[in-house]
């Protein structure tokens, strides 16, 4: 099967919401869901998206689709979708022209501005639009004067970011997802790909079948712990004292690269003081781990050929979290298993586009390209590129940073695009105060989710496959996708949005389309400037780096030096950090939360598409059945589950899955955060969302 290529592109103000009907023909495309970034054809029939046709040829995917990527059109299509801007009145909402509801955000952002200044206003772009809505949505933020903007990568990725940049002087998947098959161990810690990212588990699989060995640290029995040989349980909260016992086996058995060390990497004297005195057994007392596996599993990853480490959100929702990663990073490091086919550190991104907000700026410490907020350079460099008289330091505030900031009167306006928070963040009373208590806010999305049920205005936004735009996925392709379909009613796409809006503003953005933001990007973006329209719009795109027209784009980084500016990585020698909540007599349950294979994030789009609901319609808590039976609780009965910080109803799902004194809820579901601790990270500021102490009765 091959693609057709779209008709030629009518220019962003011309096309008035219409792209001609023609006869079917498949648009390529690339999934709305999470950062594996798998490829798929649109089927298009008279103007409507009527299928979805695999992509064998898709480097990744190879033309695979889990149940989200098969079920996109129930929400391309949905009855749901915004169709009009609205204006709030009372509790009602009515129906306004474009016009009214662009002059009323213009008016609502700037009278904020006169009055507080830019620092009061606070921008959350969107790890689901892409990479040209996000660039426009960062500069309208810093040209206005404003350094708040930031995206969902602080509440899954930060410490990647700010973490693994630390350690490897790039904070991204050092490997391709491909590459995973030429591993001869695949260390998984504090990921359950198989569900959060099943395509990435074919590669695993794939791996396993040529004999890789498999092994996975989470405290759940999960599918992903199903496919390994070594499944360490460890406690909640233990990660780094699991790192250090491994790391501690490797130098005590001399099972450490000393050539790597001494010549890639500098910090490791300080590493190896950290160590001293530390042993094994302690590492088992710790992470109540058996002493006899953590030296298997170092001995394993250590003298492999090729050793992959993955995670996820296991790694980084804690108050630790860069310092876990840190840890990850270590492991990789003093064993030599990093910047080869096979050995680097893959973190499982979250949203499809998490990686590309991030890299092109809409972060709150970075300008585009990584470039430090707080760098007199990077201003200087971004004033020049865009001909600013003056543009904010930073870092300015992270997502949650503005929601504290709205409770003490710091920010007073906000214009959210594409996210959820009040789903989404932890804590979710507080974050529906801190929203509520705004003097403006505007939510641009494509259904009236949670959020936008608070907002002032509601600007109804094009879907994916509506918009032309670039997404990069968590091994960094950067993949162009054309627009397929009109949006509905008068939904618009996301970059007219943010135009009409600067433009009221003052700030004349003069883009005609995507490509032309794509064209800055290629030149604002180091990473980007060889990923042109053309390059990325083949299935699979260019992997970033991509310093020229005729670079193919780096599959593996890191080969022979690191990103650091001196070429060598950072050795951290991290310590645990005890958790900020434990368990109490008042609330004796360590709830910890994850992703299911059938829905996605906050859930807006899952929860909304019926093959999905079907499957896994409501807020469900897995508790061990000794837990069960001590509290009065049967397998599928209702249960309240309570937390210093609220409480919500669910279903009881008694299960082996989780050890007794620990239960597993999966947050894609309204409340679920009612309960979560939004104790952070000092360091990239991520809540710990996999920490909280709780109390579990049956509802009455
Ligand atoms: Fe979409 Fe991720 Fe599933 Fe691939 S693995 S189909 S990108 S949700």
């Amino acid at each position: 099967m091959s693609g057709s290529a779209s008709p030629a592109r009518p220019a962003l103000e011309d096309r008035n919401n219409k792209v001609p009907i023609m006869p079917k023909k498949l648009i390529p495309s690339v999934c709305p869901y999470c950062a594996v970034g798998c490829g798929f054809y649109l089927a298009v029939e008279k103007g409507r998206a009527t299928g979805v046709e695999y992509m064998p040829e898709h480097p990744t995917g190879e033309g695979s689709l889990c149940p989200k990527g098969n079920a996109v059109l129930e929400i391309l299509n949905h009855e749901e979708r915004l169709h009009y801007p609205l204006r709030r009145r009372g509790d009602e909402w009515a129906r306004i022209s474009w016009d009214e509801a662009l002059d009323l955000v213009a008016k609502g952002l700037r009278k904020a501005l006169k009055a507080h200044g830019g620092r009061s206003l606070g921008f959350l772009a969107s790890s689901r639009c892409n990479n040209e809505e996000n660039y426009a949505m960062q500069k309208l933020a810093r040209l206005i004067g404003s350094p708040n903007v930031d995206n969902c990568a602080r509440l899954c990725h930060s410490p990647t970011v700010v973490g693994l940049g630390g350690s490897l002087g790039t904070g991204a998947m050092t490997n391709n997802i491909r590459d995973l098959a030429n591993a001869t161990c695949i260390f998984a810690i504090g990921t359950n790909l198989a569900e959060a990212h099943p395509v990435v588990s074919r590669w695993v699989q794939k791996a396993k079948d040529k004999g890789a060995k498999i092994i996975v640290a989470d405290p759940r029995i999960t599918p992903t712990s199903w496919m390994s040989e070594l499944h360490l349980r460890l406690k909640p909260g233990s990660d780094i004292e699991l790192l250090r016992g491994m790391m501690k086996v490797a130098v005590d058995e001399g099972l450490i690269d000393k050539n790597f060390i001494a010549n890639r990497t500098k910090g490791f004297e300080e590493l190896l003081r950290s160590l001293e005195g530390f042993t094994v057994e302690e590492a088992s007392k710790l992470t109540e781990v058996p002493a006899k596996d953590i030296i298997k599993a170092a001995r394993i990853y250590a003298k492999s050929s090729s050793s992959a480490l993955l995670y996820s959100m296991g790694i980084t929702q804690h108050v630790c979290g860069t310092d876990n990663v840190r840890a990850c990073a270590n492991l990789a490091l003093i064993c030599g298993q990093i910047g080869r086919s096979g050995a680097g550190i893959w973190p499982m991104r979250g949203q499809n586009n998490v990686q590309g907000t991030c890299d092109v700026g809409a972060i709150a410490e970075f300008y585009p390209g990584y470039k430090r907020a707080s760098e007199p350079s990077s201003l200087d460099f971004f004033k020049s590129a865009w001909g600013a008289s003056s543009i904010p330091s930073g870092p300015g505030m992270t997502s949650t940073e503005m929601m504290d900031a709205a409770l003490d009167g710091g920010i007073s306006a906000m214009y959210i695009i594409g996210e959820d928070p009040v789903i989404c963040d932890p804590n979710t009373s507080k974050t529906r105060a801190a929203l509520e208590i705004l003097d403006f806010l505007v939510v641009q999305d494509i259904f009236l989710t949670a959020t936008a049920k608070l907002a002032d205005i509601v600007l109804p936004a094009a879907a994916w496959a509506e918009k032309d735009g670039s997404y990069t996925s968590m091994e960094r392709r950067v993949q162009w996708v054309d627009r397929a379909v009109n949006p509905p009613g008068e939904a618009k796409e996301g970059l007219w949005i943010i135009r009409e809006i600067a433009r009221r503003i003052g700030i004349d953005f003069n883009y005609s389309s995507a490509a032309e933001v794509l064209q800055e990007i290629n030149r604002n973006v180091p990473q980007y400037k060889g990923a042109t329209r053309a390059r990325i719009s083949k299935p699979g795109g260019v992997p970033w780096p991509c310093p020229s027209e005729d670079h193919p784009g780096m599959e593996i980084l890191h080969t022979e030096r690191f990103s650091t500016p001196d070429g060598r990585a950072n050795i951290f020698a991290v310590k645990n950090v005890p958790p900020a909540e434990e368990p109490s007599p008042e609330y004796p349950i360590l709830l910890t939360t994850g992703r299911i294979v059938t829905h996605y994030n906050g859930g807006s789009m899952t929860r909304r598409s019926p093959s999905l609901q079907e499957l896994e319609p409501e807020l469900y808590v897995e508790i061990n059945p000794e837990d069960g039976k001590a509290l009065g609780i049967v397998d599928g009965g209702r249960i309240l589950v309570s937390s210093v910080r609220g409480k919500t109803v669910a279903k009881a799902k008694l299960t082996d899955k989780v050890r007794p004194g620990v239960a597993f809820m999966p947050f894609h579901y309204q409340g679920a955060n009612l309960v979560t601790s939004d104790a952070r990270d000092p360091i990239s500021k991520i809540p710990e969302y996999k920490m909280a102490a709780c109390k579990i009765a049956p509802a009455e």
